[in-house]
């Protein structure tokens, strides 16, 4: 993998992560005439919760399902220059034009208390998208295993650099996929967030995993992993360093876990066997997903790293896949007891979705066919 970093038109850092390392020379200069983005990114901490809540009221103005000639995210093209000059790429990071966290003039962590007892201060961080390939028209799980693995190295050198940030706490790499989740750019991209806080799921987490180390001296991840491996029960596929299970209290009508037999803090703490590993279960699993109904799965992918400075001892790297499609008609939405009391009520046994996840297969599988 070669890793070229740049500049684009407005002082925004964009990083090209090429498969190939004798790939041309990233060196396509951004002609735009871009306005230099005004960053006002604010947190606000619930008085009742105690929790973050961001405040970015400029991404109302963000760009909005374009049409597919006008994506920003395809390779810049003559006469039609996008958020990538160069004219190809393999994996490519830019900083996001309307992030939700960014760096400051004013680098201040003091909080400011406005009325209503809420204290208030810069979301300072940083927003990344992650462009997973130049093909417009495709998707994660049809990506190759060594285009898998870059994008699982530019993760890990992402989650290095915005963990060095001031006050990022925690580094999270997702993505978004299917107009079900919401997701704006149909382009096959990703996100990485670089939080000013440690969030608030990661923090419970923490203080679970914290209780049971207390009690028995063991990781609770550890122990779960060997409980499911067990079992088998709910185990959809596996390597020789890696496990993927419906975890057994799952909220979602789909939701895979992606858990390393060793324990590591984070994705850029894995090794090289354990990226490829990694590339191949992830894929089989995608596909299983886009196998469930006679169209592609909407899926949230969800990196759970440790938080930059506190609890790393006690943190296991876990990849969440989780999807709202219940049916191949249905989708589950977030209604009064999940959104007023946070309680899921799910109306699928975890068991069925492993057996279904199971005997889930792909075209790709059976060649002969
Ligand atoms: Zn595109």
């Amino acid at each position: 993998m070669r890793r070229t970093s740049t500049r684009l038109a407005d002082g925004r850092e964009i990083i090209y992560f090429d498969d190939d390392t004798n790939a041309p020379p990233r060196t396509a200069v951004d002609t735009r005439d871009l306005p230099e983005t005004a960053h006002t990114a604010e947190i606000r901490r619930d008085p009742l919760t105690g929790e973050w809540v961001a405040i970015a009221a400029h991404r109302q103005t963000r760009t909005y399902k374009p049409p597919t000639d006008l994506c920003p995210l395809c390779p810049s093209a003559p006469g039609r220059p996008t958020e990538i000059p160069e004219s190809d790429y393999s994996v490519v990071v830019f900083e996001n034009r309307f992030p939700s966290f960014a760096q400051a003039q004013d680098m201040s962590t003091a909080d400011e208390v406005v009325p209503g007892l809420v204290p208030r201060r810069h979301g300072l961080g940083r927003c990344e998208v992650v462009c997973f390939t130049p093909d417009h028209n495709t998707s994660f799980a049809e990506l190759s295993p060594e285009r898998v693995r870059t994008v699982i190295d530019a993760w890990a050198d992402r989650t290095v650099a915005l963990g060095e940030l001031p006050g990022v706490e925690q580094v999270f790499c997702f993505e978004n996929r299917g107009e079900e989740i919401g997701v704006t750019l149909h382009h096959p991209h990703g996100q990485i967030y670089g939080y000013p806080f440690v969030t608030p799921r990661t923090k419970r987490m923490l203080a679970v995993a914290a209780e049971h180390h207390d009690r028995t001296g063991r990781h609770l991840a550890c122990d779960v992993l060997a409980a499911e491996r067990d079992s088998g029960e709910r185990m959809i596929a596996g390597t020789s360093s890696w496990s993927a299970y419906v975890p057994a209290a799952a909220r979602w009508p789909v939701e895979v876990h992606l858990v390393p037999h060793r324990r590591v803090p984070d994705l850029p703490a894995l090794t090289d066997a354990e990226r490829d590993d990694l590339a191949g279960l992830y894929l089989d699993v995608l596909r299983r997903l886009d196998a469930l109904h006679d169209r592609p799965l909407p899926y949230v992918a969800a990196w759970h790293q440790a938080p930059v400075r506190v609890g790393r001892e006690l943190s296991w790297l876990r990849l969440e896949l989780f999807s709202i499609r219940r049916a191949a008609d249905k989708l589950k939405y977030l209604a009064g007891s999940e959104s007023g009391m946070a309680v899921w009520i799910s109306d699928v046994t975890p068991e069925q979705v492993a057996e279904r996840l199971r005997a889930a297969r792909t075209p790709q599988d059976h060649p002969e066919r």
